[in-house]
Formats: structure tokens, sequence, C-alpha cells
């Protein structure tokens, strides 16, 4: 079977030493605060939608915009690393890359490219993390209990670096290989799940086949995280957006994931593509209205890219004392 590397079975003892022996990069940038690498891509094509690869860009700024208020680093990929591992499975070979090459990284965040942050000064409670090795947005009891592939979202996880992860990634990989390992694995998967048909395997699908028939192996260290949204699913969200702004208003989401809508092209939208894009322009503004704020602009509304001086430019620097104003523009604040 397909394997994304070499077993490394004393990885943790040799990233511990190598923390050790260079203790300029640690992998807690403070008490309690992870140093978080950031990962997405998309494909080394073009897009086929005319606006995809724009709307690609868009995502990309909004995911630096969001790393650099927090400080957390971003490794981009438009190469597909193992020519077996296609598609959504890319992610699987990328994220082991990064792990060996990033020792001082303790968590790897894995972002779709369709996925964009709408919340920019929230992250993820860290705290409640120490304990586990991959947290994904899910539910126990749909994954667990249902056996439904929808029981989880593949497209943002969080993912230690350690021996575990490497383990984890490898006996995931396997079921993707394209053609006839990918297509065998889906009808396995199908026969084994509730609600998933025989063709060929996603990696989230893959992902809850592991849970489920192997949840001695892999479900202690794995946290289904529904306590806020980990992952956000676009069509209830997009339209709230205003709502959400206002004082004692929902919760605003901390990611809205466009699932199914195919901003890139490449296969069939789910989804009315008209609503689609106007969820994303929605979600793009919402989110650019909290970065441009801090410099004082605003967007006269989330359905527009006009934007609009908010505060007057007094002329002086801006007020580091002001605890918004400061965490945003000075990510070391976050750490202390
Ligand atoms: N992806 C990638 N390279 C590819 C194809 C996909 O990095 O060649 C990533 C991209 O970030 C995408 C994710 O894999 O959002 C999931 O792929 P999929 O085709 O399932 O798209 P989605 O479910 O996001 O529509
Ligand atoms: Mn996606």
């Amino acid at each position: 079977p397909l394997s994304l590397g070499p077993a490394v079975s004393d990885y943790d003892e040799r990233r511990d030493k190598w923390l050790r022996d260079n203790p300029r990069f640690p992998a807690f940038v403070a008490l309690g605060r992870p140093r978080v690498l950031v990962v997405s891509g998309s494909s080394p094509r073009r897009c086929s939608a005319p606006d995809g690869d724009h709307l690609l860009l868009r995502a990309f700024k909004n995911k630096v915009d969001y790393c650099r208020v927090h400080g957390f680093d971003i490794f981009y990929s438009t190469s597909v690393l193992d020519a077996e591992l296609t598609g959504f499975w890319t992610k699987l070979p990328l994220l082991r890359s990064l792990m060996l090459a990033h020792p001082e990284t303790e968590f790897l965040w894995w972002m779709d490219s369709d996925l964009m942050l709408t919340d920019m000064l929230s992250e993820p409670p860290w705290g409640r993390y120490a304990r586990h090795n991959l947290v994904v947005p899910g539910w126990d009891d749909k994954v667990y209990g249902d056996r439904s592939w929808l029981g989880i979202n593949a497209g943002s996880f969080i993912i230690r670096n350690c021996r575990w992860s490497l383990d984890l990634l490898d006996a995931w990989a396997r079921m993707g290989p394209r053609g006839p390992v990918r297509e065998m694995y889906g009808k396995l998967i199908a026969e084994t799940l509730s609600d998933r048909g025989p063709y060929e395997a996603c990696d989230q699908s893959a992902l809850v086949y592991l849970l489920v028939t192997e949840r001695g192996r892999w479900g202690g260290k794995t946290l289904l995280e529904n306590t806020y949204s980990l992952h956000g699913f676009w069509a209830g969200i997009v339209d709230k957006y205003e709502e959400m702004r206002r004082p004692g208003g929902e919760p605003v989401p901390l990611v809205t994931h466009f699932v199914g809508c195919k901003p890139c092209g490449g296969g069939d939208s789910s989804y009315d593509a008209e609503r689609c894009r106007r969820g994303m322009e929605r979600a793009l503004n919402f989110a650019d209205d909290q970065i441009l704020n801090l410099y004082g602009f605003g967007h006269e509304s989330l359905n527009t890219t006009a934007v609009r001086r908010v505060r007057n430019d007094t002329g002086g620097p801006l007020d580091a004392d002001d605890v918004e104003l400061g965490r945003l523009l000075h990510p070391t604040f976050m750490a202390a």
C-alpha cells in the first residue's frame, strides 16, 4: 500500500531533541500559546471559472490578514506533491512534509481554499486541545452513532506535529491513491458508513471511516469540535452578517466555508452559482471590514467592494493601549 514516507518511530524524541537544541524556535511562543502554521493550497492549474483565480486571491488575502493578526505562519501550496494523491487528497502529503520540515511548529491548521475566516480577532481555544492531536469540526453522535460521513468536515482541521499525526496521515493516505484503490475504498466506505454512495473515496469519508472502524486507535486523541464554528456552513451564515455585527446579535462564526460552491470551477457546483458568489463577496467584505476598520476605513455595504473613511484621520499614531487596535496591529501583544 501507499506510504507517505519512512516510518519515524522515534519522531517525538527526535523533535524534542531538536527543540532542546534550538531554543530560539520554541514550539510554544508563550505560555499556552502554540506556534501555529496555517496550511492551504489550490490546484497548480488556473481556474476554469473566469472569476475563480480572483476569488482564490481574495480568499488567500483573508487568510494572510488573519495570520498576521495572530502571529501565525502560513504556507500556501500550488503543487501536487504525490501524483497518486490528487485533488483534495493532496493536503495529506503536504501536511506530512511540513510537519517534518518545521519541528518548531506545534499545530498545523489546514484550511480549504474555499474557506474564509470571518471572525478576525478570535482564535481556537488552544488550552482545550492540550490532550488532543487532531481537532476536526464534527459531532460524536453523528460519527460514532450514525456513522455519517457528514459527521465531520475535513475542510478545516488542526493537527499536532507529532508521531501520532504522522501515523494518522499515513493510515489515512492509504485510501487515497487515485484509480482502483480510491474506488475500492469508496465501496468499502459506502458499506461501512450509513449515508454515502459507493463512488471514489474522499479524504473526509476516509477519516470518518478510520474513526469508526479504529476508534480505539484514533478516537481518543481526536476531538470533534462543535462549541464554535471551526467550520461554518456558508448557506446559513452569509445573509446574517449585518445582524451579527449588531450588539447582542448571533455569534460571528470563526469560519465560513463555501462547501459545494466550487469557486474555482471544475466539478459541478451543488448550489446556485449566483448565490455562492454573492455569499463569498459578503464574507470577504465582512472579514475585510474588521481589518480595514483598524486603519479607519470600511465597506459602504457588505455587497460592494467600495470603501470609505469611517474615522477621521488625526495624523497621530494609533493608541496601542486600545485593546482591540493594539491586538490587531501588534501580534506580539497576543503572545504577552
Ligand atoms: N486542493 C489543493 N490542490 C488541488 C485541489 C484541491 O490544494 O489540486 C485543496 C483546496 O484547498 C480545496 C481543498 O483541497 O479547497 C478541497 O478540495 P475540493 O476539490 O474538495 O474542494 P472543495 O471541497 O473545497 O470544493
Ligand atoms: Mn472546501
